[in-house]
């Protein structure tokens, strides 16, 4: 696969560093238990933890456009497992934030966020999900407070950046 840098420097890599705890990055010694432990990885291998940070070692800038970075739970099991503590889940967020700079930001991502917004959950719970559940003998999910999810945020001001978003990017903005 080709690599691309930036032409003159190390610019993507050299902007995670100067990001709080971005400079973890360099503790990476690409051992891959991360990739080993992480429950994305496990079901679709073309997402790769430890070649992602590769990535932003080498400066490759083409991670902050891939979409696939965006299917991070934020889990930490990564975080937890790595020998060095590397703070994978926050540098792959880095990575999404310098994409969204780029006006790169997958439609799926605005369809969860716009999800908490209309319905309190990021995914929308189905009759098989709930049958599981009740096979699992999980406790009954009830409600959540969509309410007041909604109020805080439109209180803290994220209602109002989504909505600029799907503007920009496409989504419902039906609120
Ligand atoms: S477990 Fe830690 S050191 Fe190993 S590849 Fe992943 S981030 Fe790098
Ligand atoms: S935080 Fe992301 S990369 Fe780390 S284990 Fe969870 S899904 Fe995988």
């Amino acid at each position: 696969m080709a690599i691309r840098r930036s032409t003159s420097d190390l610019t993507f890599r050299n902007w995670v560093l100067e990001q709080p705890e971005g400079e973890t990055l360099l503790r990476c010694y690409q051992c891959g238990r991360c990739t080993s432990a992480c429950p994305v990885a496990a079901i679709d291998n073309s997402f790769n933890p430890r070649l992602f940070l590769q990535k932003i070692l080498l400066a490759d800038e083409s991670l902050a456009e891939e979409q696939l970075v965006w299917t991070c739970l934020t889990c930490e099991q990564c975080e937890v497992r790595c020998p060095e503590h590397v703070k994978i889940p926050h540098l792959l967020i880095l990575a999404k934030v310098r994409g969204l700079v780029g006006g790169n930001i997958p439609q799926a991502a605005l369809d969860r966020a716009r999800g908490i917004l209309t319905g309190g959950r990021i995914i929308m719970v189905n009759e098989s999900m709930l049958k599981t559940r009740n096979k699992m003998g999980l406790p009954d999910l009830g409600q959540p407070p969509v309410d007041q999810i909604a109020s805080v945020l439109k209180e803290i001001g994220l209602a109002k950046k989504l909505e600029k978003l799907e503007s920009v990017y496409g989504g419902e903005g039906n609120e």
